[in-house]
């Protein structure tokens, strides 16, 4: 209590309010402006960042200067005082030092470095108040009392960590009464600690001092004018749009996750850090299965709603030190540190435990499946790229794998990876270098007859594509198809095909059809109504010798668009068949809403005909489908004289397979009409 007296007595009895007012208003000013600046630095890049920094610091410093000054001048004791210069531009420096340094390690952003900063901040405040008093000259003797000193220094480091402690916290106004009154409570409880006994007589201080005041006045508003003007380049609209366009740049709008940018940079900075103190971490890749489906059926927004909640749910079980992104669509990424004893399963295990319950879209419940793709740091890469581009190598693995769910990257699948690159490369100049070739394969009609085999018919053949490479030989389409589409040179190829199929069936001998595969990639990206009536306008073909298989995943992918695209084909009097069916998922809603002539049992079913009641009895069925729907059944895959007689007892007149024919590259007129069996 006697203490605090002092420091109160020491404040309205040794001081001159009106200065001390003065001194007041500088350090508040000071403080803001320096906080302003500190702000800036906060969000700005590296060397951006050092320049506002060291403004901020230039500020606090001549803020903390000028206010002990001012209120050295407010100090009245009656004994003429002078300055020591030297002394006095050293606690000026020392204070500006201090700050910048104190500012930098609480930028980093931990508690532990913001409290040193904080500690820092206020021990460079003590410090140039008590070298300034060291610059005090006095004619008499200065007594310091060593408890008000200690209680200073307590004060002054408590108040500027608080003073950071808010500014973190986004509480401007708190930081600027912190600094205030750390500044403040550093004077006045280190003036109280001073007592001054004089040697000689007493004296009026002279106005010169006043004077100084003014200077001392002057700089510190300057600072303040710094401040606010640094505020206005920096702000109008500029600073606003600034922050809008960062957390544009860095965040995903849909989930308000980090983005792929933000990941790219987070990662750069955990690799050199683990690099650096030797540490472990794993990245998983998560990818959301059959996404599109979710938003075939329940529509864009639908889509959204999963993909909020599902960031939500993955957010939920992130760990301290843990990082998740959205790299795009549904695919988003994690980083977890994993410090010894900590193994990536546990992480996993959370990242999985999201998919545990299903998410409510509308008024349906959907359950969310992943495929997850590991990769370690150390083991599995030393650059970003590699980390990333391995864990995403794992994660298509998985996605192959239904069953597998989690798959951790393995050397092994660089070399497939290579390997198929490669191959895309080579399919590229294939095109070019008229590597492709058409063989044929007969599809035949059975014509039965009264108490023995009957005779065939030649129906048309169906265009099968070869890759006659220069090193491998042949290479079959099941192959290279899947590569072609998914780098989408299918379409170029696609065309070559269709116009060589076209171009070729004008030459055979006889008019018998050509059937030709698209790929439901062409029906989704290309204009196929429009490249068909091109190349029969070309190639002079009659509509009615074409025909085109699709299979039953073109129609689930895109309905609309393939109906339309369907019907625009029919219009052109070319004929449409559904391939490999009853592999995928055609309804029979679908063979009702499509035009559609032929469907195409897949040849899964002539394999298990003879020995399994499922396939005879499907067969039957699609027959009866067939017949009542007016669509001409077709069976693929015939290899035997048993399997050819067990379709024609049951009234399956079309057939293909090794049985009739194989793929050839030529049509010749002897297969034109086949002899009879
Ligand atoms: P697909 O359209 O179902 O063609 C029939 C496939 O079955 C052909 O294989 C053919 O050689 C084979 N096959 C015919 N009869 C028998 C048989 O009795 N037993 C067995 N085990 N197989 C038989 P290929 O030529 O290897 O073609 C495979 C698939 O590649 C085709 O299946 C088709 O989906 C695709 N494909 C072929 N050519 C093209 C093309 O030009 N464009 C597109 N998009 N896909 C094509
Ligand atoms: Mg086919
Ligand atoms: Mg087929």
């Amino acid at each position: 209590m006697a203490k605090a007296m002092r420091v109160v007595a020491c404040l309205t009895g040794e001081h001159n309010l009106w200065l001390l007012s003065l001194a007041v208003v500088v350090c508040g000013s000071g403080a803001w402006a320096a906080l302003e600046l500190y702000h800036r630095a906060r969000h700005r890049m590296e060397r951006q960042r050092t320049g506002w920094l060291f403004l901020a610091a230039v500020t606090a410093g001549c803020s903390v200067w000028c206010t002990h000054f001012i209120a050295m001048l407010a100090y009245r004791n009656d004994v003429p005082a002078s300055y020591e210069p030297l002394l006095t531009v050293a606690s000026l420096i020392v204070v500006i030092a201090g700050a910048a340094l104190a500012f930098r390690l609480a930028l980093e952003g931990t508690t532990s470095l913001r409290l040193a900063g904080g500690l820092l901040l206020g021990l460079s405040v003590s410090a140039m108040h008590y070298l300034g008093m060291f610059a005090y000259r006095i004619d008499g003797f200065l007594a310091w009392d060593p408890l008000y000193v200690a209680l200073s220094l307590v004060l002054a480091a408590g108040l500027s960590t608080l003073m950071l402690w808010s500014e973190a916290r986004h509480r401007p106004v708190l930081a600027v009464v912190a600094f205030v009154a750390c500044v403040l409570a550093l004077h006045f409880t280190g003036m109280g600690a001073l007592t001054v006994v004089p040697f000689g007589s007493l004296h009026e201080q002279g106005a010169d001092f006043e004077g100084l005041a003014m200077a001392l006045t002057c700089g510190a508003l300057l600072i303040a004018a710094t401040g606010v003007a640094s505020h206005m380049i920096d702000s109008d609209v500029s600073e606003k749009a600034m922050d809008a366009l960062r957390e544009m740049a860095l965040s995903d709008p849909l989930t308000g996750l980090p983005n792929r940018n933000s990941f790219t940079r987070f990662l750069d900075v955990k690799l050199a850090r683990a690099k650096s103190e030797g540490r472990r971490f794993a990245l998983v890749v998560i990818d959301f299965d059959k996404f599109k489906a979710v938003n075939d059926v329940h529509g864009h927004d639908g889509g959204d709603e999963m993909l909020r909640v599902l960031a939500h749910r993955l957010r939920g079980v992130l760990k301290d030190g843990e990082f998740l992104a959205r790299m795009g669509g549904d695919e988003f990424a994690a980083v977890a540190p994993l410090p010894p004893g900590r193994e990536v399963e546990g992480f996993i295990g959370r990242l999985e435990s999201v998919l545990a319950s299903p998410v409510r879209i509308g008024s349906c419940d959907v359950l969310p499946h992943a495929s997850f793709g590991v990769s370690l740091y150390p083991q599995d890469g030393e650059s970003p790229a590699r980390i990333l581009g391995n864990a995403d190598l794992a994660m298509y693995r998985a996605k192959a794998d239904p069953a597998r769910g989690v798959s951790y990257y393995e050397p092994s699948m660089d070399e497939a990876a290579r390997a198929r690159r490669e191959l895309v490369l080579e399919l590229r100049r294939a095109l070019e270098r008229d590597e492709f070739e058409l063989h044929y394969q007969l599809q035949a009609r059975l014509q039965p007859s009264e108490g023995g085999p009957g005779g065939r018919s030649v129906i048309g053949y169906e265009a099968l594509v070869r890759w006659r490479h220069p090193t491998r030989g042949y290479i079959s389409p099941a192959d290279f198809i899947p590569l072609a589409e998914e780098s989408g040179l299918i379409l170029p190829i696609g065309e070559w095909v269709l116009r060589t199929a076209c171009r070729e069936a004008l030459s055979w001998s006889g008019s018998h059809r050509v059937a030709v595969n698209l790929s439901p990639v062409q029906i989704a990206h290309g204009n196929i109504p429009r490249l068909v009536s091109e190349v029969l306008e070309q190639s002079g073909l009659d509509p009615a010798r074409l025909e085109l298989e699709i299979t039953e995943t073109a129609i689930i992918e895109d309905r609309a668009h393939c109906i339309a695209a369907l019907t625009d084909i029919s219009a052109l009097g070319v004929t449409v068949a559904i391939d490999d069916f009853g592999t995928g998922y055609s309804s029979l809603d679908a063979l009702r809403a499509f035009p559609v002539q032929r469907i195409k049992l897949d040849r899964s079913f002539m394999r298990d005909i003879a020995g399994s009641p499922d396939a005879l009895a499907i067969l039957r069925a699609v027959l009866t489908l067939g017949r009542s729907l007016g669509i001409h059944v077709l069976a693929e895959g015939v290899e035997t004289d048993e399997q050819l007689a067990l379709l024609e007892a049951e009234g399956c007149l079309e057939v293909q397979g090794f049985l009739l024919g194989r793929p050839a590259r030529q049509v010749s007129a002897t297969v034109d009409i086949c002899e009879p069996v």
